[in-house]
């Protein structure tokens, strides 16, 4: 490319990585962090965008950094980099610019943790480097998780106090493993790093990995591809803490559980800890091997539930003091008072809050937070479950839901049946098996059959297909 032309495109460029990006992240999100950027200049295969203060840029860096770098290296090849301009506050002046990479963010984004960014067609697994030694292993620990920053309240005491006595002795207490439970964004993922991060530090030669259920799949099923499944099953004898988050995801994936399985057993049985979350408690994971079941019931299953009041205004508060900020009182009880779904939507709240009054040069009121929060509320998305899709399929069609689930042919029925499929596939994250054991136990070919029929009907039927959309726009309003 020359200059020239260079020049002239930065800002197609930029154009081009904002749809990318728009479709990896929701709306409100977008809206936040990416509309307010003006793209500046391209100068040899680097793309200079301007955000509009530090805390800004830093927010960025912090969350959007994998993202970045990937849409950038898509559009500008290998090369490619990305520099940020700064507009400075209090000085009119030149902006000043700052370069990525950076040493924020990158590693922790989205908890998961070590997929090198530069990942090609092989992502490296820890355990095929030959001669590994014990301690080359990465544990994948977010530092920013731990036991202080996690405020105690009535909604997870027993795990909290659970998870700190599982760090002073690992596998020394009769809480093993130890399973969390609970819903999205209230604080799973955060407790068991905090336990993690405490092992390290009491117990210096203790091995620990974090792992989230999804990777762990994906390292099995890799393995297996590469004939390296040995070196995986080594692998996973030298840890001494092991800590899965999210096992609802190894729901109807049957090699994944009988593996895990396996180490399990074999950990346990050397006295190791094993910590594992789930979203919902044992005895309602759909999917899951018997045998795994009962293993996740032999320690103590601890809850964490919705933090009442106080404990989300001490939540806000320290989120305050970790960002550097001061919010007026009023308006911190006034988003402790409307926010009170989960953790995650309290703090997405907060900092929608931050970047607005940034962005306006702006002091926070509670005027200011009342129109934001009203549009927070109505723009943030909530995790959607099968369970959901189906009861709002069935309100529609005005059946009841146990019909979906039975074994009924009649055509009504078979149509609801196959709409909460196709909204089950296409909305949540489970598995093609889960899903059909959402619906009476039935395969995977079931679910494949029920989207496409679902989908050449919608080409052909108008009517069915206004009744998809209006079904679909009920779900995701009513979710909000
Ligand atoms: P989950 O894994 O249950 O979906 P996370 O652990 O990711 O939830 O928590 C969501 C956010 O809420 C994280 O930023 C976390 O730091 C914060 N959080 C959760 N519980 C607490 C708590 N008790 N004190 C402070 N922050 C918390
Ligand atoms: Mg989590």
């Amino acid at each position: 490319m020359t200059t020239q032309g260079t020049e002239k495109n930065h800002a197609a460029i930029w154009q081009n990585c904002l749809k990318l990006i728009q479709d990896n992240l929701p709306a409100q999100s977008f809206k936040t962090w990416f509309e307010p950027i003006v793209p500046v200049k391209l100068e040899s295969n680097v793309l200079t965008i301007q955000v509009p203060s530090q805390f800004f840029y830093e927010w960025l860096e912090e969350h959007y950094v994998t993202l970045l770098r990937k849409t950038i290296k898509q559009e500008l090849g290998k090369e490619g980099r990305l520099e940020y301009s700064i507009i400075v506050e209090n000085n009119n002046s030149k902006p000043y610019t700052i370069n990525l990479p950076t040493a924020h963010g990158q590693k922790y984004e989205n908890n998961e943790v070590n997929i090198p960014f530069n990942v090609g067609t092989t992502i490296k697994n820890p355990f095929v480097i030959p001669g590994i030694k014990k301690y080359n292993i990465e544990s994948n620990l977010n530092p920013i998780y731990v036991f202080d920053s996690f405020i105690e309240g009535e909604s997870n005491r027993l795990a909290r106090t659970a998870g700190v006595n599982v760090a002073a002795k690992p596998a020394g207490t009769a809480f093993n493993p130890l399973m969390i439970f609970g819903g999205v964004g209230l604080g799973k993922t955060h407790l068991v790093h905090a336990i993690g991060n405490q092992i390290k530090q009491l117990h210096k030669n203790k091995i620990v990995l974090y792992v989230s259920s999804d990777k762990f799949t994906n390292q099995f099923v890799d393995s297996m591809r590469n004939e390296k499944f040995n070196d995986f099953m080594n692998f996973y004898q030298y840890i001494d803490v092991l800590i899965l988050d999210d096992v609802q995801f190894l729901s109807g994936r049957e090699k994944t559980q009988e593996i895990f399985f396996q180490i399990f057993n074999a950990l346990h049985q050397s006295g190791k800890q094993l910590i594992l979350t789930s979203d919902r408690a044992p005895k309602d994971l759909k999917g899951m091997d018997e045998r795994l079941l009962s293993r996740f019931k032999w320690g103590l299953s601890a809850e964490l539930t919705t933090p009442d009041f106080e404990t989300r205004i001490e939540i806000l508060k320290q989120k305050m003091y970790q960002e550097g900020v001061q919010l007026p009182q009023e308006v911190v009880e006034f988003v402790a008072h409307n926010i009170n779904t989960n953790i995650r939507e309290l703090e997405g709240a907060m900092i929608s809050l931050l970047a607005q009054a940034s962005l306006n040069r702006r002091q926070i009121d509670l005027d200011l937070a009342k129109q934001m929060i009203k549009n927070f509320v109505k723009n943030s998305s909530r995790e959607i479950s099968i369970d959901y899709i189906q009861k709002v399929v069935c309100d529609y069609y005005k059946i009841s839901v146990e019909l979906v689930k039975s074994k009924t042919r009649k055509r009504e029925i078979v149509q609801a049946r196959q709409i909460s499929m196709f909204f089950a596939k296409d909305l949540t994250k489970s598995s093609l098996k889960t899903i059909g054991m959402f619906f009476g136990g039935r395969d995977h070919s079931t679910v494949i059959h029920a989207c496409q029929t679902v989908n050449d009907l919608m080409e052909t039927d108008k009517q069915f297909k206004n009744d998809v959309v209006e079904i679909g726009k009920k779900i995701k309003i009513n979710t909000v």
